[in-house]
């Protein structure tokens, strides 16, 4: 097994960087102003991105990426994690990359030129519309929403949310049901739904801990009400949403977890520089008090242990594909999510009253990253098909 990567990766690395710390953490501040009064100075800087060559580390280069292998493009989003507007400025944003994986996969040349090319282009956003208010997302399916076959179109009716930065989206991929009597894993398609047709609600833009969020920074309820598409919207063959919906996982998984792992680096970045400035008793600064060395401490080692089991997931993934990458990816989903958890709380302690204001990304990340043990599947679910996996290999 190797991480290593080319000297090429890390000037890559290095460059991606300089832009983050540079470009983008002074312009932190803007994000509390909310989606519409920072969007324009994030195109101001996706422009400059595009020029230094670094848009879309996510993408084939045939659509006007970077073609990166699994562990460098891991490794970018460690960096581009380690601002909450990093991975947006390089067009590496979630739901965004995921749908474009799978248009790049499974749409038709005429889905992918009206849809993926805008999106690779970072000239429209889209969003994912799977999860139910009343069915259990952890097992979709379960799900309710429906698309029937009529004449040349599909009619969608149902009811979601949690619909990310569905708020000013071009277009939705939905999973709803296509088939009531199929086998369960073959019930669900997706289907591509332009959001300015007749019969989309959006009924609100989700409070998430006290902040509805606006625009990119918002999660949607929304419901289809006869919703009509041309059959040719369908993503894929009918049946096929969970096939799809298990390619946009994989990768997605470990993108996460390097984004997380990012984000890591910062907080106990932020935690060692408080902890150095900041003198709590007779001369003695916070660094000189054990319990803050122990945070420090448990903080480098879970963060090395957890880099180490994504970069192998990563590696297992390019080298024998997602199958043989399942435990592994599992594992990482759970294990990441929890030490991001530990290490932002431990770094916003450390700040005292300061670890609860707007004046670091603490506070941010301790309320929008919890959701990190919720969605892509809850850690209780990953944990079964592991403890399944486990249990199997000994039988
Ligand atoms: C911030 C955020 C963004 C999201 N973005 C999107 C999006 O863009 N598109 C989209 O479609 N969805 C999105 N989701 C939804 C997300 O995928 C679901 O919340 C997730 O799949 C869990 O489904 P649920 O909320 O219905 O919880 P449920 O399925 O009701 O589960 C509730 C809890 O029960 C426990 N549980 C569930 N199953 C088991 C089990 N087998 N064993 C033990 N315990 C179990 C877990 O603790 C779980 O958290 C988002 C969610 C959040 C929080």
């Amino acid at each position: 097994m190797d991480f290593s990567v080319s000297e090429q990766t890390q000037t890559l690395l290095a460059r991606t960087q300089r832009f983050v710390d540079e470009e983008l953490i002074p312009l932190e501040p803007e994000i509390q102003k909310g989606w519409w009064h920072i969007e324009p100075l994030l195109q101001a800087k996706r422009e400059q991105v595009k020029k230094l060559g670094l848009w879309a580390p996510n993408l084939p280069q045939d659509i006007g990426g970077m073609g990166l292998p699994l562990i460098d493009l891991g490794l970018m989003f460690e960096v581009m994690g380690q601002t909450p507007i990093g991975n947006y400025v390089f067009g590496a944003q979630a739901p965004d990359a995921g749908n474009m994986e799978i248009l790049h996969e499974f749409g038709s040349p005429e889905q992918q030129d009206s849809w993926l090319k805008p999106l690779a282009e970072g000239a429209i956003r889209s969003c994912f519309a799977m999860t139910e208010p009343q069915t259990a997302g952890s097992n979709p399916t379960l799900l309710t929403s429906r698309a029937v076959r009529d004449g040349d179109s599909w009619v969608i009716n149902g009811h979601k949310w949690f619909t990310s930065c569905f708020d000013g989206a071009a277009f939705t991929i939905a999973m709803v049901v296509t088939d009531d009597d199929a086998e369960r894993h073959q019930r669900a398609s997706m289907i591509i739904v332009p959001l300015d047709i007749p019969g989309i609600e959006h009924v609100r833009n989700i409070s998430i801990m006290g902040h509805a969020g606006e625009g990119y920074f918002s999660h949607a309820e929304i419901k289809f009400h006869d919703v009509r598409v041309p059959a040719e919207n369908m993503l894929g063959e009918p049946g096929q949403g969970f096939l799809i919906a298990q390619k946009r996982l994989g990768p997605g998984r470990i993108h996460h977890c390097m984004r997380w792992l990012g984000i890591c680096k910062r907080a106990q970045k932020l935690l060692c520089q408080q902890a150095l400035g900041r003198e709590v008793r007779n001369g003695e600064r916070l660094a000189d008090q054990q319990t803050i060395q122990n945070w420090i401490a448990e903080n480098a080692a879970e963060i090395e242990a957890a880099r180490c089991m994504t970069l192998k997931a990563a590696w297992t993934g390019d080298h024998y594909g997602w199958k043989a990458a399942r435990t592994e990816i599992g594992m990482i989903k759970y294990h990441c999510a929890g030490i991001l958890q530990r290490v932002v709380d431990r770094a916003l302690q450390a700040h005292g009253s300061l670890g609860m204001t707007d004046d670091t990304p603490l506070a941010h990340w301790y309320s929008h990253e919890r959701a990190s043990r919720i969605y892509d599947g809850p850690d209780e679910v990953h944990k079964q098909k592991v403890a399944q996996q486990v249990l199997g290999s000994l039988a």
